[in-house]
């Protein structure tokens, strides 16, 4: 199975509006001439989003959003809607990202909901998992994750054409530790197992496992050598244009 790759760059809470699209522009240039071989995706912040798309749009290049409301619609002040997302021009969300459980509480029962909303707005979801180093370093991470991934059940065959996993060990967000191939592949590798014995064997061999944690120009061809990484989703390197376009460019060798 020839999975296309997927580089995603997670922008978080950082540029203001004019920063945020000089920036998509500068990733545009200096990928325009990739886009056909790798997908790529940028993830720049809530009020960025429908300025970033315009840029993009005519494009290869996809925008996500970095989270979603659990709501379709009402009196939530502040939350932002799948809907929205889709009619600012994105075609991709983040579901479930560490910082946001960790720092929202956001629960499996909401995250499923959110994963609910998106798709009938007609988003993509890349959902977000990982462990954290005490679950890690007692080696209980695949019990972990097997709890995380139960959040993906219940959706069809067909909904899943609509979603990507991202495997973010939270030990390598933002620390400058990655894990090491092996040890992403070996998740990677347990998570399409699942897939296949819950969804579909087909349904395992067409969904994209993105590896997230620490991706640099300098770790990025290694992780993407192995058969079960699908691609990467990138934080801090996705803030400067050339260390996300050399990502990229690590995918392709
Ligand atoms: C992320 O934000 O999803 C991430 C992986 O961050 P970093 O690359 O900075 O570790």
């Amino acid at each position: 199975m020839n999975r296309k790759k997927l580089i995603a760059g997670n922008h978080k809470m950082y540029t203001t509006l004019a920063e945020g699209i000089q920036l998509a522009k500068d990733v545009h240039n200096l990928l325009k001439s990739k886009a056909e071989q790798v997908d790529i995706l940028i993830i720049p912040p809530f009020t960025h989003l429908f300025a970033v798309s315009g840029i993009l749009k005519n494009t290869p290049f996809f925008t996500g959003a970095q989270n979603c409301s659990s709501e379709k619609e009402g009196a939530y002040t502040g939350e932002i809607s799948a809907s929205m997302i889709h009619s600012a021009g994105a075609s991709f969300v983040l579901v479930g990202h560490s910082e946001r459980r960790n720092y929202f509480n956001e629960t499996e029962e909401q995250l499923h909901q959110k994963i609910k909303q998106a798709l009938n707005a007609g988003l993509q979801v890349i959902f977000c998992f990982g462990e954290p180093l005490e679950i890690r370093e007692a080696g209980g991470y695949k019990t972990y994750i097997l709890n995380q991934l139960h959040t993906l059940k219940g959706f069809s065959g067909e909904e899943w054409n609509a979603i990507t996993l991202a495997y973010e060990p939270v030990w390598a967000i933002g620390t400058g530790k990655n894990a090491d191939k092996e040890q992403a592949q070996e998740v990677h590798a347990f998570c399409r197992q699942w897939i296949s014995e819950n969804i579909s064997a087909e349904t395992a061999q067409n969904t994209r496992i993105l590896y997230g944690g620490s991706v640099k120009p300098e770790n990025a061809a290694d992780l993407l050598s192995m058969p079960d990484i699908d691609g990467a989703l990138v934080g801090g390197a996705s803030l400067q244009a050339s260390s996300f376009a050399a990502i990229v460019n690590a995918s392709l060798v």
